[in-house]
């Protein structure tokens, strides 16, 4: 075989068609590369499911083929299935400080800390892995220390924008690398990854410090103590509190364990620049004056179990939110979380305190890049195929759009799923066959072990409860010798359907008694036939379908 018959895969096992759990696969031969490994949130309908994570099956069959695992960021769908892949395929991690960071008190947790082997990125190193050359590229986002990567393959370059906006005045001053992106571009790009969050969402996106005026303007007027809460892992916004903390000389207390987590991890590494002093315990904040106070909390989302929650409803153990306080709520609600938001809001407005959202004033800007940014990555880049990641098929569709109005040709453009391969070969790109690709669903200690079974059975049990039968047969005669007993659950309230239980009660026995006759004598048939009519009956008596566990034994 000559070595041109080698061709270049890349495999999106998440994070298209979907926002969430990102992970893609570069393959060349007898190399592979992973960038990202995330974790997505579930569904309204996947009930008891704690997160999603990719199916890595496809790596797993090719595990000593992987040569390392590039991410791009610190968030959760980037790095939240990073433990469950490492598990499996134990291969180095390559990221910025901070993205490490973030990484190493996850692999603690999962006791992986140990035993992986953790590489220090910047933008001035070239990492060799396998036959690929990988420059990690600086660019925005709502995370500090997040990067791109360039991935130098046999058959070219590829980039790989990672989740990105341009922010020509970012908080950290951190700028990024048009330069470096331009000159892939005047070399020439073969393919271009991008994100596609804001594809929708014309022009630019706001720069941070947009935010960061009006927090200024909110401490100027606050008189009573501050409450702010945002995502614990926008560390620029967090900056920006302290800040204007230290500006208007305020203390801050940090409430919520992700807050205090990340807070302690960018304040080590050097990502958050604080003044002595201005860090406070939470036990503090009754004994200072209100208007030297301020919160930083996490509940951004409106999550039951966070701290903005509960001192909203006066169930948090150290800080409660008192008339005339100032609540900024900096973040917009990701899709699903509307609601819990705005049961918040309202709780917050019950209690007499000044709240300030996204919808009336400039509290959050996203970090992703909008229609012209993104335009702006697709000019500097000039690839020759576009591939549109990081969103929704719609979003995706949209970003093809914007790719080929800047003159990228349309059938050089690939939707694709996951499981999707794109081959390329001697500079022509193609689909290929399908690899192994979906979800796996982890409820506690469990992962992949909860499926679309037990999934039903968790939305019957929710909709119309439950009702075991207990029944004790002789295995003599098959006569019944106790019971049937009907014990329920989350389907009705027994003391008021005493007759309905009875009448339930009798079709048991008399379907047992009808079938033990006609020498039916097999336990699953015998279950089948006692669910079966007691199934019909409380249809037609209550038009509900509880779940009905006939337990029959036998003495
Ligand atoms: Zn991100
Ligand atoms: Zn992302």
């Amino acid at each position: 075989m000559s070595k041109n018959n080698n061709k270049l895969s890349i495999i999106p096992l998440g994070g298209v068609g979907e926002i969430g759990k990102n992970m893609t696969a570069y393959v060349y031969g007898n190399d592979i590369i992973v960038v990202d490994a995330g974790l997505k949130f579930p569904e309204e309908e996947m009930l008891g499911i704690d997160i999603v994570i990719p199916d890595i099956t496809y790596l797993i069959e090719n595990k000593n083929k992987i040569r390392g695992i590039f991410i791009t960021h610190g968030h959760e769908d980037h790095i939240g299935g990073l433990p469950y892949f490492l598990k499996h395929i134990n291969v180095p991690v390559y990221g910025t400080r901070l993205t490490l960071g973030l990484i190493e008190g996850k692999l603690r947790e999962h006791n992986l800390l140990e035993v992986t082997k953790l590489i220090t990125v910047t933008n001035k190193n070239n990492i060799k892995a396998g036959v690929f050359t990988v420059t990690p590229f600086y660019n925005n986002h709502s995370i500090p220390d997040t990067v791109g990567f360039a991935i130098d393959t046999p058959e070219g370059v590829v980039i790989h924008t990672g989740d990105f906006k341009f922010d020509f005045t970012p908080v950290d001053n951190r700028k990024a690398d048009f330069h470096m992106l331009a000159e892939w571009g005047q070399k020439g790009v073969l393919a271009l990854l991008s994100d596609s969050t804001n594809s929708e969402r014309p022009g630019y996106t706001m720069s941070e410090r947009v935010v960061g005026v009006t927090i200024d303007d909110t401490f100027r007027q606050a008189e009573r103590r501050i409450i702010l809460a945002t995502f614990a892992s926008n560390l620029h916004r967090i900056q920006q509190v302290f800040t204007a903390a230290e500006r208007f000389g305020r203390k801050v207390a940090v409430v919520g364990r992700s807050m205090v987590n990340n807070i302690n991890i960018a304040m080590e590494l050097g990502y958050l620049q604080v003044q002595k002093g201005t860090l406070i315990d939470p036990d503090e904040v009754n004994k200072l004056p209100a208007d030297k106070i301020v919160v930083l909390s996490t509940g951004s989302q409106g999550e039951a179990m966070s701290a903005l929650t509960r001192m909203a409803r006066a169930t948090h153990r150290k800080v409660e939110i008192l008339p005339g306080d100032t609540v900024i709520i900096a973040s917009s609600p990701i899709p699903g979380n509307e609601k819990f938001i705005s049961r918040t809001i309202d709780q917050l407005f019950r209690i007499g305190a000044n709240v300030i959202y996204q919808q009336v004033s400039g509290v959050h800007v996203s970090g992703h890049g909008s229609q012209e940014e993104l335009k702006l990555m697709l000019n500097l880049v000039q690839p020759k195929y576009f591939i549109p990641v990081h969103g929704e098929y719609r979003m995706l569709k949209k970003h093809v759009e914007l790719a080929v109005g800047t003159g990228v040709e349309e059938e050089n453009c690939f939707i694709v799923d996951i499981g999707d391969q794109i081959e390329f070969q001697n500079g022509r790109a193609r689909m290929g066959s399908k690899v192994p690709a979906g979800t796996v669903l982890i409820d506690g200690l469990g992962v992949g072990d909860v499926g679309n079974i037990v999934l039903r059975d968790r939305k019957l049990l929710s909709q119309d409860g439950i009702l075991v039968v207990v029944v004790t047969l002789s295995k003599a005669e098959g006569n019944i010798l106790s019971g049937p007993d009907i014990i329920s659950r989350g389907f009705v309230y027994v003391r008021e359907s005493e007759q309905l239980l009875d009448e339930a009660n009798r079709i048991v026995t008399a379907t047992l008694q009808r079938m033990v006759a006609e020498n039916v004598n097999e336990w699953s048939s015998l279950k089948t036939g006692v669910r079966d009519a007691l199934s019909r009956f409380l249809y037609e008596q209550t038009r509900r379908r509880p779940m009905i566990l006939p337990i029959i034994m036998e003495v």
